[in-house]
């Protein structure tokens, strides 16, 4: 099957769900509109006994309001329920059009209704799938391809695979490396250049995306911190600001037809068990429509940590030097998904590194009353910090101790010798 029927079937696929989506949407809606109904009938009822029996100018009062407001409820709920018989319509056309060009493929057998027999989530990832496994066609087929860097380990190595495919496909102009700035106050010093100069060193477009509110601004605002569950810094710093650069990106294209857009992120599997949940492409349902569809891809997704150095090594790829303090994300400063102990390695590196940034998270923590996690607050992360730093003095380290922890000591040497060589 050719590229351009597997990407009319991935777009098929994506206007079913969302009509599904949608369909749900409107039947919640209509539902909460019935109810409602039924709760003005019921105090126009009451209201109607209650003049009955107690005749008064007032109790007229409150029954015309009831009135009024009766038949403004039954407005509504027609309307939602007239919304939601438009949406199963559309849901039911959307299914029967994608059934049908499902059943002409190997990709759906016996069946013309995807959504009921679950044959469009297995036509979904079969196609993905087969798409993943051909990275250059795939790169050839977008119309933009999109690094998200936050100048991590992982984005530098996807960064450069999506780099190594994109030139032997001949597609070296498409990629762009979008970094989401969410602060200087929360983030490492020289991250924000480091992503720059690894989109430098292959020539790229590099965009800085950013949101309004900074990290520490929005926790300030909310009186709360993120959570593992509610992840606010990540999809209203990240997500949603490099949503609006799709946007951006398919008026410059400008094309007549609908633009592919291929998002890369540096994510692995072996991170977490949520991770491993994900899949190595993916449509981003939520980022496409009629003019674009936003395929999410994770070109380091089977990776391992060590397999993630061994490349940094081969591939004599630029990194922060905060990994050569054991810190192993380059995340925030002090990322809510962090544990205890890398929190107080943070703090003491903050220390060594003179940044205020303990005192300024502290000093938030005391003002809106909320721990930086449920099982300890960012004060204790301090004092244990302190109570380290006063045992073993401040912490040091030798410019390749991150390669030495994961490789040894002949990959560290083999390693900052390209790196001098290539300078
Ligand atoms: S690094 Fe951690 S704290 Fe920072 S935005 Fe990501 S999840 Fe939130």
């Amino acid at each position: 099957m050719d590229l351009t029927t597997r990407l009319h079937l991935l777009d098929l696929i994506r206007l079913s769900a969302s009509a599904e989506s949608t369909c749900r949407a409107a039947e919640r809606a209509a539902r909460r509109a019935s109810i409602r109904r039924k709760e003005a009938a019921g105090a126009r009822r009451n209201l109607r006994l209650a003049l009955r029996s107690a005749p008064s100018a007032d109790a007229e009062n409150a029954l015309a309001d009831a009135e009024r407001e009766y038949e403004a409820c039954e407005a509504r709920a027609e309307a939602a329920g007239a919304h939601w018989r438009r949406a199963f319509s559309a849901s039911e056309r959307a299914d029967a059009r994608l059934g049908g060009a499902l059943a002409r493929t190997r990709y759906l057998t016996g069946s013309a209704e995807p959504r009921r027999k679950g044959a469009r989530r297995t036509a979904e990832a079969a196609l993905l799938s087969e798409l993943a496994a051909m990275p250059k066609t795939l790169i050839r087929a977008a119309h933009a391809l999109l690094v998200q860097s936050s100048a991590g380990k992982d984005s530098v190595v996807a960064l450069d695979r999506v780099v190594r495919w994109a030139k032997a496909a001949g597609c070296l102009d498409k990629i762009v490396v979008v970094h989401a700035d969410i602060g200087q106050d929360a983030e490492w010093p020289g991250v924000r250049d480091l992503a720059q100069q690894q989109a430098e060193r292959y020539g790229l477009r590099f965009v800085v995306v950013k949101a309004s509110v900074e990290f520490l601004g929005m926790v300030e605002k909310r009186g709360l911190w993120p959570d593992a569950q509610t992840r606010l810094c990540t999809s209203s710093l990240k997500r949603d600001e490099a949503a609006k650069f799709f946007t951006e990106i398919v008026n410059e294209l400008g094309l007549d037809e609908q633009a592919l857009i291929v998002n890369c992120l540096g994510i692995r599997a072996a991170e977490s068990s949520s991770r491993r949940r994900k899949q190595e492409l993916a449509i981003d349902h939520r980022a496409s429509n009629g003019r674009r569809l936003v395929l999410t891809w994770h070109p380091v997704f089977h990776l391992t940590e060590t397999e993630i150095w061994q490349e940094i090594v081969d591939q004599a790829l630029d990194y922060h030097p905060v990994y050569d303090t054991l810190i192993p994300r380059l995340s925030c400063i002090f990322c809510i998904l962090a544990s205890f102990d890398v929190l107080v390695r943070a703090v003491r590196l903050c220390w060594v590194l003179g940044l205020p940034t303990p005192k300024t998270y502290v000093d938030l923590e005391q003002r809106i009353g909320h721990r930086f996690k449920d099982k300890f607050s960012l004060a204790d992360v301090v004092a244990e910090a302190a109570r380290q730093e006063a045992a073993e003095g401040p912490i040091t380290w030798r410019r390749g101790d991150a390669i030495r922890h994961h490789l040894g000591d002949d990959a560290a040497t083999a390693y900052l010798r390209r790196l001098a060589l290539a300078a």
